[in-house]
């Protein structure tokens, strides 16, 4: 079904994005960060250069402006996911979806000003920190504190699962700024790398994602200056996440939607060049079944997530829909790659394969950026009225 919220300035964008991954993104390229187990600063910064990085910086601090309006952000997410790039797709993804929209919509001026340029250009990258060994889904369950000492803050805790930890410069990290665990007992703070006490522990071992890193961080009486609380303002923490989680979770629709697509058009060009019994696999009733359904489902998805993204640009995307969201394309792009998989018999396992790499990638859609049942949760408080 043909989508209709592109125009010429997204399709030249796109152009932009393809050549950028043809010169950058090779399959060469891809085997090396998955060896290494993170995308090199290079890529990073040439990405930046190519202005396909930093979209959601203001253009007066040298962006391209586009934290509300998506449409380019999912440009970017579906060229490298249909490259077979689901790493780097991410890695882009944490700069411009998770780092920079806190400091764009709740930095004070000055951090701006300090940040956000060089945010930009790929010379800074930044991770968010939530998530503790004892505390994802509940995060007010968190242990790490920030007490307050002249002109800062003292912070001592621990991070697990923080997507590109290990190269991220700055990190926008979830503190305890007060007692018991009422929303304006959090804040959050900025925490750079080389800062006494701060420590990036192992890069975790993944099913998935191989060339994007994840690690643990840990904090030892770190000094954190006033400048680096967020906003400026403690106990605000709590409310400036839940304000960036609609568009964590549309990020991930469409990330979800692009993969399943992808994984669409992959099956179809295999089953129609492979061969079993004397036929191409695609001439089987089974397999003709199976492409019509997923054909079918990428469309529904698309539409959906489509509507989602207007509605994020006119600020109308609600925190209910964009959980709905976010657990229904992941669930159907599990769908669509399981399926693909099977499609592909034996090689649908093999991780050269991109239908295989895709599938690892697709299983942590349903886990992070807040986990599919708590998502039905929000969506369930909704509709029933009852907490
Ligand atoms: C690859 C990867 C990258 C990640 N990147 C980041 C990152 O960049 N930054 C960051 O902060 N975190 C990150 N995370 C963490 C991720 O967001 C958490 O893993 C996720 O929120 C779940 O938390 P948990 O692992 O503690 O599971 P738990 O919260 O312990 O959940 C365990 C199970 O209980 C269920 N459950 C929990 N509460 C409820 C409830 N109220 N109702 C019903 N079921 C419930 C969950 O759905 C799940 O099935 C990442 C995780 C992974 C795996």
């Amino acid at each position: 079904m043909e989508r209709e919220i592109y125009d010429e300035d997204h399709e030249a964008f796109r152009d932009v994005v393809k050549e950028f991954i043809k010169r950058y993104a090779t399959n060469e390229k891809r085997e090396k960060w998955d060896a290494d187990g993170e995308i090199d600063r290079e890529t990073m910064l040439a990405a930046g250069e190519a202005g396909i990085l930093g979209l959601s910086v203001p253009e007066e601090f040298g962006g391209a402006g586009m934290l509300q309006d998506y449409r380019f952000r999912a440009v970017v997410l579906e060229e490298t996911i249909k490259a077979g790039n689901g790493s780097l797709a991410g890695a882009l993804g944490i700069q411009d979806d998770l780092a920079i929209p806190y400091l764009v919509h709740m930095g004070t001026q000055a951090q701006k000003e300090k940040w956000l340029p060089r945010m930009a250009t790929g010379e800074v990258l930044g991770a968010l920190a939530m998530t503790e060994p004892g505390a994802g889904s509940d995060l007010r369950g968190i242990k790490t504190t920030a007490k307050k000492v002249d002109g800062g803050y003292i912070v001592n805790g621990a991070k697990t699962f923080i997507s590109s930890g290990k190269t991220a410069d700055v990190v926008v990290t979830f503190v305890k700024t007060g007692s018991g665990n009422r929303p304006d007992a959090f804040s959050l703070v900025l925490i750079e790398n080389g800062m006494a006490g701060f420590e990036h522990g192992k890069k975790l071992s993944k099913v998935g994602f191989h060339g994007w890193d994840t690690a643990e961080l840990s904090f030892t009486d770190v000094f954190v200056p006033d400048e680096n609380l967020i906003g400026g303002v403690e106990g605000k923490g709590f409310v400036q996440l839940m304000m960036n989680l609609p568009l964590e979770r549309l990020s991930i629709g469409v990330a979800a939607a692009a993969a399943a697509e992808a994984g669409f058009l992959w099956s179809l060009e295999y089953t129609t060049s492979r061969e079993a019994f004397g036929q191409a696999v695609a001439d089987f009733q089974n397999t003709r079944f199976a492409l019509a359904d997923m054909a079918t489902t990428v469309d529904v998805l698309w539409a959906y997530i489509d509507r989602a993204m207007m509605l994020y640009k006119d600020s109308r995307l609600t925190p209910e829909e964009a959980a709905k969201v976010k657990f229904w394309a992941t669930e159907r792009e599990w769908e669509v790659l399981d399926a693909g998989v099977q499609l592909h018999g034996g090689y649908g396992y093999m991780l050269e394969y991109p239908i295989a790499r895709a599938w690892t990638d697709a299983r942590v859609h349903r886990i992070y950026g807040g986990t599919n049942e708590v998502m039905r949760e929000i969506v369930a408080r909704e509709v029933t009225g009852r907490k």
